[in-house]
């Protein structure tokens, strides 16, 4: 966190939950940003973060982007995010998760979680335990399972979307994409483009997968450092934020940016240098929405079919994102939050409307018991 931070100043966010368990060696920090639109709902990351500053920064931009995320694909939920400060490679255990759920537990339903970067599916089962407060749960356990490969689908929504616009091409076929680590996401959307026809070149930082995706695959795998050079139609970021920024656009031989990382853009500034390198911008949120569309309709029921035609709307979205940035001559990102902005500014003046009407019913009620009450007196 920066030193700038005055916290309660400059926190947009209602509310941020400290957990702190030594003895077990948890400490997670939940942030939830609004609850505007419902119970906070976002993914929980696990990661080795160098301080407990950048942890907290870390949260407090990933809950923010949840709202916007909810509040763009139409979904009735806040945004909200946690994250567990650890080496998910090793020290996960039975404990730390339980001991985390009970946290979300006594959060009583505002804030439910899910998968996120370092955390699966059995790690969900272990907060399980604690809580009912988890969506992404094995299909075992009456859960959507990973959501993963519906992000993967989700992607491949925003890059038909982009593809129309900025090559006037209704297909991937053809087309050369670079995939940015190969992780729950990137590995599904690898062979999601193979299928749709794409030619993929991909990276990450963990040989094993990388090898796993050669061999698989049969793609080219190229140095993590050496990926942003690399000439393609589609820059695919899916693993980590703040990827895009002074040093790496400029590198960029990509025409179209669409990948499932949340907060790929370093600053706001690097939409526009985006821009001015003749790079249309996907904005992250809009694109990687189909996990949270997945995970959301476990809460009313799950149906597969359901989810992926609810994904799919990720490409009518994003068609309406670039006709705003068109009609409105700003950014396609700034277009998404004018869309998700001017939907909560909408539902919170509708949840306003209903409160003053509830508190009218009240004084009429009491206007009408003190009449009667005084009536009462005066026989
Ligand atoms: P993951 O942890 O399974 O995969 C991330 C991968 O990125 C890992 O394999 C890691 O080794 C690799 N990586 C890290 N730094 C790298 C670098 N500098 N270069 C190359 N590779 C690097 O996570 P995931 O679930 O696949 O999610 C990927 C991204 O998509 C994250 O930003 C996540 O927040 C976002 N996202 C995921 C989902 C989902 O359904 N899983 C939904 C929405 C958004």
């Amino acid at each position: 966190m920066s030193t700038k931070l005055k916290l309660f100043k400059d926190l947009e966010h209602e509310q941020v939950v400290f957990c702190n368990q030594p003895e077990i060696g948890l400490k997670a920090i939940i942030a939830i940003h609004s609850s505007v639109l419902g119970p906070a709902l976002g993914g929980t990351r696990m990661w080795p973060y160098p301080t407990e500053e950048a942890a907290l920064e870390d949260v407090l931009r990933l809950s923010k982007g949840m709202t916007y995320k909810s509040a763009a694909c139409g979904l009735n939920f806040g945004g909200g995010k946690a994250v567990i400060i650890g080496d998910p490679k090793h020290e996960k255990s039975e404990s730390l998760f339980r001991a985390f759920g009970a946290f979300i537990q006594r959060m009583n339903g505002q804030f439910l979680t899910g998968e996120d970067v370092g955390v699966d599916v059995n790690d969900m089962e272990f907060v399980f335990m604690e809580t009912q407060y988890v969506v992404g749960l094995s299909k075992a356990h009456g859960g959507s399972g990973d959501p993963s490969p519906m992000t993967a689908y989700g992607v491949i929504q925003g890059m038909l979307a982009s593809i129309e616009r900025q090559f006037d091409q209704k297909t991937l076929r053809g087309l050369t994409v670079c995939v940015q680590g190969l992780g729950h996401v990137g590995m599904h959307l690898v062979e999601l483009l193979i299928q749709n026809g794409a030619k993929v070149i991909a990276c990450d930082i963990d040989p094993k997968l990388c090898q796993a995706a050669k061999e698989k695959f049969k793609i080219e795998i190229v140095d993590s450092n050496d990926i942003y050079q690399k000439k393609c139609d589609i820059f695919a970021p899916c693993a980590l934020g703040g990827v895009l920024n002074e040093k790496t656009i400029p590198l960029l031989k990509c025409k179209i940016i669409a990948g499932s990382a949340n907060n790929q853009l370093q600053e706001d500034e690097d939409a526009k240098r985006l821009k001015e390198r003749g790079i249309l911008y996907a904005p992250d949120y809009v694109v990687n929405a189909g996990g949270l569309i997945n995970v959301a309709l476990e809460l009313e029921g799950y149906s597969a079919p359901r989810a992926q035609i609810l994904t799919r709307n990720i490409y009518y979205n994003l068609k309406r994102i670039f006709q705003i940035a068109d009609d409105e001559n700003i950014l396609p990102h700034l277009a998404a939050n004018h869309l998700a902005e001017e939907r909560l500014l909408k539902i919170s003046q509708i949840r306003r409307a209903h409160s003053l009407d509830a508190s009218k019913i009240r004084r009429i009620h009491a206007v009408e018991t003190s009449h009667q009450e005084s009536k009462k007196k005066v026989a």
